[in-house]
């Protein structure tokens, strides 16, 4: 077996999406588990949007990466030794492993996968945290309700695309916004969102007008910025945003504040925040649904594989910030 553990360090503190001098590749042993510990072999890696604020340090839910630190992310992966009555050896398991090909861990925030349930790489996909994303914010967070008119933002990414086929599911019209007419094609055809504005080719204020003539309903933003206040012009009485997050705005000299919020006033509406984990108690009821979807074929987990193992790390994170990336963006780690 390998015996040394390649990892990526955040080396400087970036202004805004990293370039690869702001990491490190750095070598240590594969570590060994002390008693009540357990060592992963990690797989796969999950890249997710959110990562640019937790390096920028401008989140305020986490803790910022320290400069030296092993990159954190959810990933999926092996147990290759362990002294942990929990865990064997040969189990697939999904925790915050970090970008690394190895990772000790005391169990804490692990769970086991079943892979004959689902692809492993789902995990991170729509069974994972991406998936949960979706069908909280929209089912809870947003109340929806059979026979709202629903837009999602970046639905052509890991959560929207799973939360426009939710709203499918769940008998919505379904409108998604996203970059290219590739992407756009993907949700009308493949997935049957009822709509799909190319927000870069066309005025998503006066093409909104036409999909949703009677008003947005549920507003599910992943992207924020100008398409959030394009969407504000559209609302329908009780219309709820849900703030799922805010891609456009996730570095330090972006953020702006959506101008049109007064229209929250005469439509009567709410703009909610929320953190997945808040429902952490609820994630196997959720999953349940979710891999009961997946099997039947109503909903389809889209997850885009990079090769190049950690060291592709720092080129797989910026691809998120310039669109290249269509359902969930993965590194594979060999
Ligand atoms: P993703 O949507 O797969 O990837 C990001 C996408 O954002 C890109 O594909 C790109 O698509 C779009 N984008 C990038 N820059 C943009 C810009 N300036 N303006 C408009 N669109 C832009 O990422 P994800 O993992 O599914 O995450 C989506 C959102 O969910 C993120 O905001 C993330 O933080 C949030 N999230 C929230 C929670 C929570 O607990 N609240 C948990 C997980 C994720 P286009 O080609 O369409 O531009």
């Amino acid at each position: 077996m390998n015996s040394i553990n390649h990892q990526i360090r955040l080396a400087a503190r970036p202004a805004g999406v990293p370039s690869p001098s702001d990491w490190e590749l750095t070598t240590e042993q594969v570590p060994v588990p002390d008693p009540g510990e357990f060592v992963v072999k990690v797989t796969y890696l999950s890249i997710d949007p959110a990562m640019l604020a937790w390096i920028n340090a401008t989140s305020s839910f986490v803790e910022p990466i320290a400069i030296g630190a092993v990159m954190d992310t959810a990933a999926v992966g092996r147990v290759t030794a362990s002294n942990h009555p929990g865990f064997a050896v040969g189990n697939h398991v999904y925790g915050a492993f970090g970008v690394q090909e190895f990772a000790r861990s005391n169990g804490d925030g692990v769970t086991k996968l079943d892979p004959l349930l689902a692809p492993l790489p789902t995990y991170l996909g729509a069974l994972g945290i991406t998936g949960l994303t979706a069908y909280f914010g929209l089912l809870e967070v947003g109340r929806l309700r059979g026979g709202d008119t629903v837009v999602v933002s970046g639905a052509a990414g890991a959560v929207g695309s799973v939360a426009g086929q939710i709203s499918k599911i769940k008998g919505c019209r379904t409108v998604g916004i996203a970059g290219g007419p590739e992407k756009c094609r993907w949700l009308t055809q493949d997935l049957g969102f009822d709509g799909a504005i190319d927000y870069k080719s066309q005025d998503v204020r006066r093409v909104l007008r036409e999909h949703a003539p009677n008003g947005v309903n549920v507003f599910f933003d992943n992207v924020g910025g100008e398409t959030l206040d394009a969407v504000l012009t559209q609302l329908a009485r009780g219309a709820r945003i849900v703030l799922s997050g805010g891609v456009s705005q996730y570095a330090p000299d972006r953020v702006r504040g959506p101008a049109n919020y007064l229209s929250l006033i005469g439509a009567r509406a709410s703009m909610i925040g929320f953190l997945t984990p808040d429902y952490a108690e609820r994630y196997p009821e959720a999953r349940a649904e979710l891999a009961g979807w997946l099997r039947d074929g109503r909903l389809v987990s889209r997850e885009q594989l990079l090769e190049g193992g950690v060291r592709a790390f720092p080129d797989a994170l910026p691809k998120l910030f310039s669109g290249q990336n269509i359902g969930k963006l993965l590194l594979a780690v060999p």
